[in-house]
Parts: structure tokens; sequence; C-alpha cells
């Protein structure tokens, strides 16, 4: 746990969330300012600050991040409407908490290119 880590303490319960999920390798709450009737974020217990530093270690836990957001919005029934998944990288994506995160957006059309 990253002490400073917004995510690392929501992680802890030390900042409240609405979960919709965990276990053991993650936890997906709901994003305190949604940009979609779904947005969720799951995001894994282990602190890692960015796409940028994944190594080959963590290809497993990529893939349950990305298989749990696909769940959440199979529960929410957007499996054939259709959703999206984000992963923001750094200043020019806008990343903002420095602990990778799986957003995962529906129940909109959501507008492509992104701003
Ligand atoms: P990013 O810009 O990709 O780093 O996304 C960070 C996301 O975290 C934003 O969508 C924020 O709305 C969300 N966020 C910030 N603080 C909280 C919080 N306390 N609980 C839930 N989501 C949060
Ligand atoms: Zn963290």
């Amino acid at each position: 746990m990253t002490t400073n880590c917004l995510f690392c303490r929501i992680i802890a319960g030390e900042i409240p969330s609405t979960r919709v999920f965990e276990d053991e390798h993650l936890v997906a709450f709901n994003d305190i300012q949604p940009q979609a009737p779904m947005h969720v974020l799951v995001v894994p217990k282990t602190h890692i600050a960015t796409l940028n530093d994944l190594t080959g270690a963590d290809d497993e836990l990529v893939g349950l991040m990305i298989r749990r957001g696909v769940a959440i919005a199979e529960e929410r029934g957007y499996s054939a409407s259709g959703f999206r998944t984000v992963f923001n990288c750094n200043a020019d994506a806008g990343q903002a908490v420095f602990h990778i995160h799986l957003h995962v957006l529906g129940g909109r059309k959501l507008a492509w290119p992104p701003g």
C-alpha cells in the first residue's frame, strides 16, 4: 500500500467507495464523477502507478482486470448494446490518479474519436 495514493486508501477502506466487486486481486467501485450511466473503475489491489510500469509479471492481473470489466458490463446488460474500456496513461491522456485503473463505461452512446 502506498499511503499517499487515493486508490490504495480506497482499497484499504480508509476512504469510502461504492464497491461493486472485490476478490483477492481486484476491487471495482463506482466512479465518483460518472461520465455515463455505468462508470465503474476496476483497480488492482497492488499499487502500479501507470501502464508504463507494467511488466510481464502483471500480464495475468491485466487480463483479470479486463475480464472483470467485461463481466460487470455483462451483468448490467450492456454486452450487446456496447460499452467502453479505457486506461489513461500520464498527462496527455488525462491520468489523474497514479494507480492503474480500467474505466468501464456504458449505458449511453459514446463519441469516437475521444476528445
Ligand atoms: P483518470 O483520469 O484515468 O486517472 O481517472 C481517475 C478517475 O478517478 C476519475 O474518473 C475520477 O472521477 C475518479 N475518482 C477520483 N476520486 C475518486 C473517488 N474518491 N472515488 C471514486 N472515483 C474517484
Ligand atoms: Zn495505489
